[in-house]
């Protein structure tokens, strides 16, 4: 018996990465914003449509530099759907997270029920583009202009993915991208901001390295976050790739919709018209008077179908924030975080391996 797991890193031929790598022996230049660096910066402008992107060591650090860049203080309203990293960013950069709940079709933050989670005390709305379905950008607009809020977008899921022809990158104040070796685009472990402010960018640029600005100049509280240029060079490399695995994913991703539509008490994540995706997960929602999503996790394990809980628990119930956030306010995240299963989805993954599973998983 053969296992699959839920995610396999792609890889660029080892040719292609250490010929990109062999400038690297040129010029010793292993960090701090070398040619790669900019190259894959250069690249990544035009993928996104989007002038200001910084790349990182990694999505959640660029997290955390961006509410810090912002000057956020006080509440900042997000959801408790997502990865650990959003939430904790949050309360690491000395903010208080609001818990919204999401909406029951595509987990991301329900935008209806923000308003009333606003108060003196908000500066800021982080929503997540969950499974690459993008938020209700222009309601979360509207509210943002409306109560004079700053909106920083974890669309760590959402690379690749545009609405009418408008990419992920673009909405709201901030974007950040995770580059991590699980996500459809990746640089081993990475990550990016993407903005229009360019006023932003100094300020990021120091926050990234520990605050200083030049040699002798140290105008801010900073840490380490730097991207190497192994990192950039793998991400070039990557890039080249990304539209070929895109499509790769886009068959395993109709072959399970194919495969598990109109299944009673099993929902799947149906794309919206406008929107190109990514596919970079493929979600079940069960029903739990019909299905308990754990016995059937451990089933498929037995079959070494190595599906994951994700996301599970919702980060306001995390065992660190025991007690201090009303989790009864969020019924619909506790829900699906108790009843969904993500299955096996990587470029590489076999067609007949798709339906080994889906039989695996009717049965
Ligand atoms: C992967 C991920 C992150 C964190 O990114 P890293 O690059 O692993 O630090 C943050 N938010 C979400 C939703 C993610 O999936």
């Amino acid at each position: 018996m053969k296992n699959i797991y839920v995610v396999r890193p792609s890889l660029p031929s080892l040719e292609e990465y250490t010929s990109e790598i062999a400038d690297i022996w040129e010029s010793h230049q292993l960090t701090n914003a070398g040619e790669k660096y900019y190259q894959l910066q250069a690249l990544l402008q035009r993928f996104f449509q989007v002038q200001q992107v910084e790349l990182f060591c990694n999505g959640h650090l660029a997290l955390e530099i961006g509410l810090s860049a912002l000057e956020l203080t006080g509440e900042v309203i997000t959801t408790p759907f997502t990865f650990a990293s959003t939430t904790q960013a949050i309360v690491r950069t000395g903010l208080t997270p609001v818990f919204c709940d999401i909406r029951p079709d595509d987990y991301t933050i329900d935008a209806d029920q923000i308003e009333s989670l606003v108060t003196e005390r908000t500066t800021a709305i982080l929503p997540v583009h969950v499974y690459g379905n993008l938020c209700d950008v222009e309601k979360i607009r509207h509210i943002a202009e409306k109560y004079n809020l700053k909106v920083i977008y974890d669309a760590a899921h959402a690379f690749g993915v545009s609405k009418s022809g408008v990419s992920s990158a673009c909405f709201g104040d901030m974007s950040m991208f995770s580059f991590h070796a699980t996500k459809v685009f990746h640089t081993v472990e990475g990550g990016c901001l993407t903005f229009h402010d360019a006023a932003l960018a100094e300020k990021v640029s120091q926050l990234r390295q520990f605050g200083m600005h030049g040699q002798d100049d140290v105008p801010t509280v900073g840490l380490n976050a730097k991207m190497t240029e192994m990192h950039a060079a793998m991400g070039i490399c990557n890039l080249r790739h990304i539209q070929e695995n895109i499509d790769k994913r886009k068959r395993v991703f109709e072959r399970y919709s194919e495969r598990l539509s109109d299944i009673k008490g099993l929902s799947i994540n149906r794309l919206k018209p406008a929107v190109s995706s990514n596919y970079a997960y493929f979600p079940v929602l069960f029903d739990r008077k019909a299905f308990n999503r754990d016995e059937i996790a451990e089933k498929l394990a037995k079959q070494g179908v190595f599906a994951r809980k994700y996301f599970y628990p919702a980060t306001n119930e995390f065992a660190c924030y025991r007690g201090r956030f009303p989790i009864q306010e969020t019924p619909i995240a506790k829900h699906v975080s108790e009843n969904i299963l993500c299955l096996p989805l990587y470029a590489d993954l076999e067609l007949d391996d798709v339906d080994f599973i889906c039989d695996a998983l009717l049965k």
